[in-house]
C-alpha cells in the first residue's frame, strides 16, 4: 500500500480535526453519519463537508451512502492519524522505503530527528485472510461492531508489549520503541527472513539457537505460533532475531502443545529441506532440554519446566491486558490454521514477502515529514466561540462517562484510539480529549437520549479564560 506522504505534509489541521472526529464516531458506527461528523469536528458554516471532500480526495475516508449519508476512515487515514501523533511524539520525524510486505502489515523505514534509522510497522487485519478464515468469519458474525481499525489497533498494542517484555527477558527481538493506534515503531534488524538466506556458514548452530528460542519461549510461557522462516532475521553474523508477535499465546493455552509441536516442526522441515539437513538421530538431555525419541529428536513441550505467570504480570503491567489478549485471541488464535500440523510452509509461502533491498515499492529516500498544521496558523480567532457554536448547533446533552451506547456496547470497548494519546504530552491529546466530550454530546443530542446534564452546566465549568487560553494552545500545535 503506497504511502502518499505528500498529502500528510500538507494537510491542514482542520483536516486533521475532521479525520480524528470521523475516527471517534467510528467508536459506534461502522459508517459514522456525515451529521455526526460535522458535530463533533465542529467547523464553521458548512466546513466539515468540505473538509470532507479533501479526505475523500487523498482517499482518507471512503464514503458510504448505501444506508444513510456516512464516512468512515480509510487503512490510509488511521495511518495518517498513528503517524501524525508519531511524529508529534518526537518518535520520528522522516519516513524511507517500504521493506516489507507481511500478510497483514506493511513495514517502512523511518528516520529519527538524528538520523537514526527504525523500523514501522502498519498492521493491516483483514487485508489478507489467510488466518482460519473461517473462524474470523464466525467470530465477526457474531459481533455486530466489529471494525478491522479497532483490531489492528489491538494487534499492534500486543506487539509492542510483547516485544517490549520479550527484550526485557533477553530474547533476540527488535527493541520496541513505540505504538500509537495500529503502528508499532521498533529498532530496524540489520538481516534478512530466514527463507532468503540460501546458504549459512554453521547450520547446525543457527538451527540449534532458533529451536532454543522457541524452548526458550515456552519456559517463560509462551508459544510463538507463527515461528517459521519468514519471522526469523539473520544478520551477516548468522545472529538470530525473532519478529512478529500478535498471535502469541500462553502455555496455559488450550491448544498450546499443538502450537509448540507445530513451531518446532517447521523450524524442523524448513532446515531439513533448505539445508538438506537431518535432525533424526536421538538427543536425549540436550541443553539441559528433553527431546522426545519418540517424537524424532523434538523437544517435547510436556517435559519444559515453565515458569509461570510471565505473561499475566509482564503483559498486564504494559497496557496489554487480559481482556485484549482474549479479545485479539478470538480473531487470529494461534496463526495458521492447523491443518495437518505442519502446513505453516506451504501456507507462508507466497503471503508474506519482504521488499527486495533494491526493489524499493515506495520511494527512495527519506521524506522529512514537516506537517504542515505544525506551522499554520490558526484562521480561527477564538476557538473556544468555535466549540461553543458547535455545542449550542447540537443543542448538547451530556452522557454520564460510564452509561453503554445504544449499541450496548460500553462506551470504550471498541475504542480506536483509547488512551495512546492521553499520555503523549503533545497537542493531540487535548484536542482527542475535546473532540470525544464533543461526540459523546453529539452522540447522545443525535440520539435524542435523556439530558443528564445540560449544556450549561458544561459552561460553568471552569473560568471563561483559561478553558480559552487552553484550547488556543492546542489548537497551535495542532
Ligand atoms: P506480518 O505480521 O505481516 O507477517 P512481520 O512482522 O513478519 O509482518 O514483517 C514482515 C516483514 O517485514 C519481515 O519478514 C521482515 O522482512 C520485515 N521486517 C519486519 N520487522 C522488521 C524489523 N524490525 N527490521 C527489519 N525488517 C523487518
Ligand atoms: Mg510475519
Amino acid at each position: 500500500m503506497k504511502l502518499d506522504l505528500d498529502a500528510l505534509r500538507y494537510l491542514s489541521k482542520d483536516d486533521f480535526r475532521v479525520l480524528t472526529a470521523v475516527e471517534m464516531g467510528m467508536r459506534n458506527h461502522e459508517i459514522v453519519p456525515a451529521e455526526l461528523v460535522e458535530r463533533i469536528a465542529g467547523l464553521r458554516h458548512g466546513g466539515t463537508s468540505k473538509v470532507l471532500r479533501n479526505l475523500l480526495k487523498h482517499k482518507l475516508v471512503h464514503h458510504d451512502s448505501s444506508k444513510y449519508d456516512g464516512f468512515r476512515l480509510t487503512y490510509l487515514g488511521y495511518d495518517f492519524l498513528a503517524i501524525k501523533t508519531l511524529v508529534n511524539r518526537g518518535v520520528f520525524a522522516a519516513i524511507g522505503r517500504q521493506i516489507g510486505v507481511g500478510k497483514e502489515s506493511d513495514i517502512f523505514e523511518v528516520a529519527t530527528e538524528d538520523g537514526t534509522v527504525l523500523a514501522m510497522k502498519l498492521h493491516r487485519l483483514g487485508r489478507v485472510s489467510f488466518r482460519a478464515v473461517k473462524s474470523k468469519r464466525d467470530y465477526l458474525v457474531h459481533r455486530s461492531n466489529y471494525n478491522w481499525l479497532y483490531l489492528s489497533r489491538l494487534a499492534a498494542l500486543k506487539e509492542y508489549a510483547f516485544m517490549k517484555a520479550l527484550g526485557e527477558h533477553g530474547f533476540p527481538v527488535p527493541a520496541a520503541v513505540d505504538c500509537n493506534r495500529h503502528c508499532v515503531v521498533m529498532s530496524l534488524v540489520k538481516g534478512y527472513p530466514l527463507v532468503q538466506i540460501k546458504q549459512l556458514q554453521n547450520p547446525d548452530e543457527v538451527f540449534e539457537t532458533i529451536i532454543g528460542l522457541v524452548v526458550r519461549l515456552a519456559e517463560h510461557g509462551l508459544m510463538h505460533c507463527d515461528f517459521n522462516e519468514f519471522n526469523l532475521m539473520i544478520d551477516d553474523d548468522e545472529k538470530v532475531t525473532m519478529i512478529d508477535f500478535p498471535q502469541m499465546v500462553s502455555v496455559s493455552h488450550r491448544n498450546a502443545k499443538m502450537y509448540f509441536d507445530r513451531d518446532v516442526e517447521c523450524i524442523f522441515k524448513f532446515f531439513s529441506k533448505r539445508f538438506n539437513i537431518s535432525y533424526q538421530e536421538d538427543r536425549d538431555e540436550e541443553d539441559g532440554v528433553e527431546y522426545d525419541s519418540e517424537e524424532n529428536g523434538r523437544p517435547s513441550f510436556l517435559s519444559i519446566e515453565k515458569s509461570a505467570g510471565f505473561l499475566d504480570k509482564e503483559l498486564a503491567a504494559s497496557g496489554f491486558t487480559k481482556r485484549d489478549q482474549d479479545e485479539i485471541e478470538k480473531f487470529i488464535e494461534g496463526g495458521p490454521e492447523p491443518k495437518d500440523g505442519s502446513s505453516s510452509d506451504d501456507e507462508s509461502s507466497g503471503k508474506e514477502q519482504t521488499a527486495d533491498v533494491d526493489n524499493e515499492t515506495v520511494t527512495t529516500k527519506m521524506v522529512a515529514l514537516q506537517l504542515a498544521d505544525q506551522q499554520v496558523k490558526s484562521s480561527y480567532c477564538n476557538d473556544e466561540d468555535r466549540v461553543e457554536e458547535n455545542l449550542d448547533s447540537c443543542n448538547v446533552k451530556v452522557v454520564r462517562e460510564n452509561e453503554p451506547t445504544a449499541s450496548g456496547e460500553q462506551e470504550d470497548s471498541n475504542d480506536l484510539d483509547n488512551s495512546d494519546d492521553d499520555d503523549d504530552g503533545s497537542g493531540d491529546a487535548e484536542l482527542v480529549k475535546r473532540l470525544n466530550k464533543q461526540r459523546k454530546r453529539a452522540v447522545a443530542a443525535a440520539r435524542g437520549r435523556r439530558a443528564l446534564a445540560s449544556r450549561n452546566s458544561y459552561k460553568n465549568k471552569g473560568g471563561k479564560s483559561s478553558h480559552n487560553s487552553k484550547i488556543q494552545k492546542q489548537v497551535s500545535k495542532w
